[in-house]
């Protein structure tokens, strides 16, 4: 995990490297904030850039040996602890492999959506007395291969009165020892245990950076990104949701369109067609853009087996249109859609230009 891969939080990666630099880094840091502000990969990319062997300026190198480990979350010095239901295991070190899998997976990872991974929606996670216990024992070695060896304890608000015997290796770790204590509900935090941290805020993500990060991740317009990033509120989490969940508004016209042109019912085309020359020609253009983007899609599936930026409902019309055509009939598509944006462009009847269209892609069916 690299700073490169967070969304956003450019003051607080600078703040962190600067932090790393100076060599005074705080023995225990409570790194609060929400999960879709990015406590857990902020957190995660400070480890890596501690353990980095070639520390770059702004970010750690993605190459030595450490950063290597960093990728799979293997690196020896990395030690994890994080809430489950008892049911799960004795100490975390039992789920370590499904741990590493999430955070290979999507590191920007909920209590709720970790819990479901381990099919324990409807259990209490924990984090016992035994797994405190393993903390005392491995922070208590010595670092294997780096200055640092790190706890990074995920969601410390779900430690019980037992939490109370860290408190002593809080105040007082053993030497080149670190903690970082990824928090989200403070509230719900052992008071004895604020007080031993430093407090390291990870605010909501900036507007504008998480436009530019959803525009860029999901392949979708950055009108569209501004949108989801302000209904979001700086949260990664949501705003994704919020992406997977809306439909383009082209969608189930043009859907309506394709199916008519398979079933080759040139009167309801005719119908459909009439209500579309009623819009305007962005709209239209925009409707034209939109096929040919699913023409690209089918092929990439094709090729790549998914893609990035559709939502469900589009994943599925694009699987299904997929079984009807050849690759060759999708580029044909393809073509007549392209050609007609220049036609719509130079101000070409719509009506005329789209009965052409339905024609074409009717033979191509
Ligand atoms: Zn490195």
């Amino acid at each position: 995990m690299q700073f490169k891969q967070i969304a956003g939080q450019q003051a607080l990666k600078s703040k962190l490297t600067a932090m790393a630099a100076s060599g005074r880094v705080p023995h225990a840091q409570l790194v609060l904030g929400q999960s879709g502000a990015g406590n857990l990969p902020v957190a995660l990319a400070f480890a890596a850039y501690l353990l980095c062997k070639n520390p770059l300026p702004e970010d750690s190198c993605g190459e030595c040996d450490a950063c290597r480990k960093m990728q799979s979350f293997t690196h020896p010095d990395l030690h994890f602890s994080f809430p489950f239901p008892s049911s799960s295991g004795d100490t975390c070190v039992d789920l370590y492999p499904q741990w590493r899998k999430a955070l290979q997976t999507d590191p920007y990872l909920s209590y709720e959506s970790w819990m479901r991974l381990l099919n324990a929606e409807n259990k209490q996670g924990n984090i016992p007395i035994l797994e405190c216990r393993a903390i005392i024992r491995n922070l208590s070695m010595k670092a294997y291969e780096s200055k640092y060896k790190i706890l990074l304890l995920w969601l410390p608000e779900f430690l019980g009165k037992e939490g109370n015997v860290l408190l002593k290796f809080l105040e007082e770790p053993p030497p080149d020892t670190l903690f970082l204590l990824v928090c989200s509900q403070p509230d719900k935090l052992l008071s004895t245990i604020v007080s031993r941290t430093q407090l390291l805020r990870v605010p909501p993500i900036d507007e504008e950076e998480l436009t530019s990060y959803l525009a860029q991740q999901l392949e979708i317009t950055r009108e569209e990104a501004a949108r989801f990033s302000m209904m979001s509120g700086g949260d990664l989490i949501k705003a994704r949701e919020l992406a997977s969940n809306s439909e383009s508004p082209y969608m189930e016209p043009f859907r309506q369109w394709m199916l008519y042109c398979y079933k080759k019912n040139m009167l309801l085309s005719a119908k459909w067609i009439e209500e579309l020359s009623g819009k305007g020609r962005e709209y239209i253009k925009g409707l034209l853009l939109y096929g040919i983007e699913i023409m690209r899609a089918i092929a990439v599936m094709e090729h790549l087996g998914e893609r990035n930026g559709l939502n469900e409902h589009e994943k599925e019309f694009v699987t299904k249109l997929g079984k009807l055509m050849s690759t060759k009939k999708i580029f044909g598509i393809f073509d007549v859609l392209d050609a007609a944006i220049y036609e719509v462009e130079r101000n070409g009847n719509v009506k005329m230009i789209f009965t052409d269209l339905s024609f074409k892609i009717s033979k191509l069916f």
